[in-house]
């Protein structure tokens, strides 16, 4: 028989809830749950929840998690009772994740991975909830040969290198998921998530996509750092927080990579761009930057095995409805631009 949750609407909270992944995720989980959205804000936007706030069971607490959260203390979470019904559910995406934005907030990306991991684990522990950590495929490091990362591959990575921050903090943070899971028989579970796209990331975030959008709007260069055989791979965002939610769901610890696992030439999504936005623009060529990296791409037998899941929106779709959103976030930005000169 299945077990009956004791509570109709779980209690969830989210870290990085305010960001790209987070906001999507918590309009799924506002369907069904109460949630409580914590972000600082240091990469996420007020615009991504604001037609969350005013619903009775979503509730924003602006708070680092690198200092330490008391949830019964805090009077606005009144209503969710977390004294009485804890948390059944916590997912852990809080980390600047653009390499412009890891770059310009090191030691806080270490931080958040850290003491901001060890604080979100301490309440899982605390209320017995669910723990989902959203790692990267960044902890692989750049691949040396073309065949997908499996999860048993440990990484080739310069624990020194100019992106360390990012990847040694999630490295640093899987090892503490692992741990609290063996000291505390805590559920926590580990999941991989490679290059992911789609509404609400920020056009000037500095990520490939957002980029490109933004030079094809402004009939500029859309400047590839690499050369023309460069491949990536690109997930829509519905189909990874489908991915989250099934891994939420299971029974699975992971680590377990999500990701699309077909790769496309980076030159032919900026030519799609081009031709999405009607552009006169052109691409040019640069070397890669110190932080820029070869993608890997994922193997994600595990996920289709264990979770039935694999992505289903094509690239074209995906880049439309990206390109749609970026388009009227381009004309809000330039709107505030002329109403501040
Ligand atoms: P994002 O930058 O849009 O969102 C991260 C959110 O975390 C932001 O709202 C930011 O303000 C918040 N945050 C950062 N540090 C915090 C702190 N100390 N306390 C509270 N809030 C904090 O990035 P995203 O693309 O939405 O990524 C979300 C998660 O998914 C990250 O953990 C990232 O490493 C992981 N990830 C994303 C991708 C991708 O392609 N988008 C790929 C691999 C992994």
């Amino acid at each position: 028989m299945k077990e009956k949750p004791i509570f109709e609407r779980k209690n969830i909270l989210i870290t990085g809830g305010a960001g790209f992944v987070g906001s999507h995720l918590c309009d799924e989980l506002i369907k069904h749950h109460k949630v409580i959205c914590v972000d600082n804000f240091i990469t996420g936007a007020e615009e991504n929840i604001n037609h969350l706030l005013k619903h009775p069971d979503f509730e924003f607490i602006r708070h680092d998690i690198a200092t330490p959260l008391d949830l019964e203390a805090l009077p606005e979470l009144r209503p969710f009772k977390v004294a009485f019904q804890g948390l059944q559910e916590v997912y852990n995406l809080a980390c600047p994740t653009s390499p412009k934005d890891y770059n310009a907030a090191p030691i806080e990306t270490l931080l958040a991975n850290s003491f901001g991991t060890k604080h979100v684990l301490d309440l899982a522990v605390k209320y017995r909830a669910k723990f989902l950590h959203v790692s990267t495929s960044a902890m692989y490091g750049e691949p040396l040969e073309d065949t997908p990362f499996p999860e048993n591959y440990w990484g080739y990575v310069d624990p020194i290198g100019p992106r360390s921050a990012y990847y040694e903090g999630k490295r640093f943070a899987e090892s503490l998921v692992v741990n609290y899971r063996k000291k505390y028989h805590l559920d926590g579970k580990i999941v991989r998530m490679f290059n992911t796209y789609g509404p609400r990331m920020r056009l000037t975030d500095g990520r490939m996509i957002p980029d490109f959008v933004k030079s094809a709007l402004a009939n500029e260069p859309l400047v590839m750092y690499g050369t023309p055989d460069d491949r990536s791979t690109y997930c829509y965002i519905s189909d990874m927080i489908e991915g989250l939610l099934r891994m939420m769901q299971s029974s699975e610890a992971g680590p377990l990579n999500l990701g699309n696992p077909e790769p496309h030439r980076i030159v032919d999504v900026a030519q799609a761009i081009i031709k999405l936005t009607n552009s006169r623009a052109t691409v040019r060529y640069e070397p890669h930057l110190p932080y820029t990296a070869k993608q890997g791409i994922p193997n994600i037998r595990l996920a289709k095995e264990k979770l039935g899941w694999f992505p289903v929106v094509p690239l074209a779709d995906g880049l439309q409805r990206t390109v749609d959103y970026m388009r009227g976030s381009r004309a809000l930005t330039l709107e505030t631009i002329q109403a501040q000169t």
